[in-house]
């Protein structure tokens, strides 16, 4: 198991000290003593709650966070082992961004962004920053060549500044993090569409599985099809393009034919999603699935073997 800090055990620690300086003034009062030992008590009982909360940390079962960020993607899998972000939402959510992630964890092993577009790359910048940063991967059809976006230069500044290079997405290949494993099935050849081009990727996570798609849209899905039909199969799938009718094939999603789909889009976004060809899709198959523009951030977690929402 890796060394890593979580927030919670932090909590932990400063209520301890918030509780030592009570005791300090309290028995300056006439009340002193009695107050001590109601306080000695209630203390003893604090200790216990709160490291009882760190047991549960230290043995939590994998989580799958898709972040409310607006419109864009960024998903968070964290289990006792390691952390896995794929992509950061877009520039105007870096804050939400770090501030969720800061919750639990100082340090991610992988962070992958699926595509150069703003809302899922957005905030890249801001977590290579702020956060331990192990891996980067992303997709090597870099279309900004000559004439890059702020926000994508903003990004690869701060990983040159860490000593970071980003890792290529090879189809085919797998990288393991503790006991999370990624497996790159896209993007299998070089689109015309830089949603196209964006890694699609199976993750593993302490008996949980999970298609991550970016804005994979259907000539890649058929693509992945062909190429690698029998990875497809997992328990939740991150819908494509926001839930846009571009993705999402009635084959793809009987494919991977997830027990829980999670769309990330904005309320009311300028571009429709999620489109009524995949809401149908999904009411015809009665498949469960959430969306954070009306549920606000989806975890999912995986109990007795079963992904459940929390
Ligand atoms: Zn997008």
């Amino acid at each position: 198991m890796k060394n890593r800090s979580y927030k919670r055990e932090y909590v932990s620690e400063s209520v301890r000290r918030d509780v030592d300086r009570g005791v300090k003034k309290l028995l300056k009062t006439k009340y002193g003593v009695p107050l001590l030992v109601i306080l000695l008590i209630a203390g003893a009982v604090l200790y216990f709650y709160m490291n009882s909360k760190t047991d549960i940390a230290v043995d939590r079962d994998a989580e799958l966070h898709f972040i409310d960020i607006g419109q864009g993607d960024a998903a968070m899998v964290i289990t006792d082992e390691a952390v896995v972000v794929v992509d950061c939402g877009p520039v105007a959510s870096s804050d939400v961004l770090t501030e969720y992630v800061r919750r639990y964890t100082d340090k991610i092993d992988c962070l992958v962004i699926t595509h150069p577009h703003e809302d899922h790359m957005g905030g890249a910048s801001a977590l290579i920053n702020e956060f331990e940063i192990g891996e980067v991967i992303m997709e090597g059809y870099d279309e900004f060549e000559y004439d890059a976006p702020a926000f994508y230069e903003r990004a690869y500044d701060a990983m040159e500044k860490r000593g970071l290079y980003p890792v290529l997405a090879v189809p085919g290949e797998s990288h393991t993090y503790g006991d999370i494993s990624l497996k790159i099935l896209a993007p299998i050849r070089d689109y015309d569409d830089p949603n196209n081009n964006s890694i699609v990727l199976r993750l593993d996570a302490d008996g949980t599985s999970a298609i991550f798609t970016g804005d994979a849209e259907i000539l890649s899905e058929d693509d992945i099809l062909k190429e690698y039909y029998s990875d497809l199969d997992a328990d939740v799938l991150k819908v494509g393009h926001h839930g846009s009718s571009t993705s999402t094939s009635e084959k793809f999603y009987l494919a991977v034919s997830p027990d829980i789909a999670v769309i990330s889009c904005a309320a009311d976004n300028d571009y429709g999603h999620p489109h009524r060809e995949t809401r149908a899709l999904f009411k015809k198959y009665s498949q469960e699935y959430y969306r954070t523009d009306e549920v606000g951030s989806v975890v999912l977690v995986c109990k007795d073997g079963e992904v459940v929402k929390k």
